[in-house]
């Protein structure tokens, strides 16, 4: 009896010491997995983008070899990003930062930066991209408009919804990842390559599409889409906010369903994040359509890239033809 209860201690430790061992072996193993993970997380590239269409552009190009992240959730307004702390976590991490520039970010992106505090991605640093110096912005205002809460002081920031000027965007990226990355230079000029390629296939799809369309007289809630007007040559006549940024007064709605009229507006295009109110109310006093167009990757379910994003745009224009 004593003997057979010793033994069963023993056969009891023995368990126990063998269970704490595999604890350990698991354990170890564990540190060595999140080592390993880690060690090849640090190698790569982090790139954080502003916006999500950027991050579409910069994944074209990078593919797996470097970590991509974006800031702005596209559902809401672009000028307006809430600067939550967990957004100053990701800039922490990063090694380059690519933003649209041209003042789109400049009510938010500051204090993010401040409390993220990475000397990597300073102004004037390689880690750091403006992608609006490389364009010629419309809509320069003057002092006396921008006196009135103007948010476009340095002219139109969306220049990215024409088409043409993504190719460029994709080649200035490309050229600042050659540099932060140069092992990874030959990888990335290649997909670049790719990328332009099915791009101008895409572009001649879409130039087709909506030639149907030319003259189209549009108004649109906010200055969004005017650089994809400029491209395809419709006309835009007024704007449901009075200036961007600023909210219509009621007489300013008014005012715009008489010229609604007068004008022959044919489609009224707004965005997912601006009031639906005024734009539905000129629409049922005058009876002209109107369409929700996405400004940005994600901000509808259908446009997940910026292929999407422009197949979208153009395919819900150029139902309007005539
Ligand atoms: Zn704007």
């Amino acid at each position: 009896m004593h003997f057979s209860i010793k033994l069963n201690k023993e056969v009891i430790f023995m368990k126990k010491s063998f269970k704490s061992l595999v604890l350990k072996i698991l354990f170890l193993l564990i540190l060595v997995f999140i080592f390993v993970l880690k060690t090849e997380a640090d190698d790569k590239l982090n790139v954080v983008t502003t916006y999500p269409y950027i991050a579409s552009i910069v994944k074209e190009i990078v593919k797996d070899r470097a970590n991509v992240d974006y800031l702005a959730d596209s559902k809401l307004d672009p000028h307006h990003v809430v600067p939550k702390p967990s957004l100053a976590v990701k800039l922490r991490k990063a090694d380059l930062l690519i933003i649209n520039g041209a003042s789109l970010e400049i009510g938010w992106l500051p204090p993010l930066m401040d409390l993220a505090n990475n000397n990597k991605i300073n102004f004037g640093t390689n880690g750091f991209l403006d992608l609006s110096q490389y364009f010629d912005l419309i809509d320069k205002v003057d002092n006396v408009s921008r006196a009135k809460g103007d948010i476009h002081p340095d002219g139109n920031p969306h220049f990215y919804l024409d088409p043409y000027n993504i190719p460029k965007i994709a080649n200035i990226i490309t050229e600042r990842l050659s540099i932060l990355d140069n092992k990874n230079s030959n990888f990335y000029k290649d997909n670049l390559e790719k990328f332009k390629h099915k791009w101008e296939q895409k572009v001649k799809d879409w130039d087709k599409k909506m030639e149907n369309i030319k003259s189209l007289r549009v108004f649109e809630y906010h200055r969004l889409f005017d650089y994809f007007f400029k491209r395809y040559n419709i006309v835009l006549i007024d704007t449901i906010e009075a200036l961007p940024g600023i909210p219509p007064t009621s007489k300013h709605i008014e005012d715009l369903v008489k010229k609604a009229k007068d004008e022959k507006i044919e489609v009224i295009i707004t965005d997912v994040y601006h009031p639906i109110q005024p734009v539905s109310y000129i629409s049922e006093k005058t009876g002209i359509k109107f369409i929700i167009l996405p400004h940005d990757v994600y901000s509808i379910k259908e446009v997940n890239d910026i292929f999407e994003l422009f197949d979208y745009i153009v395919n819900n224009l150029s139902s309007f033809s005539k």
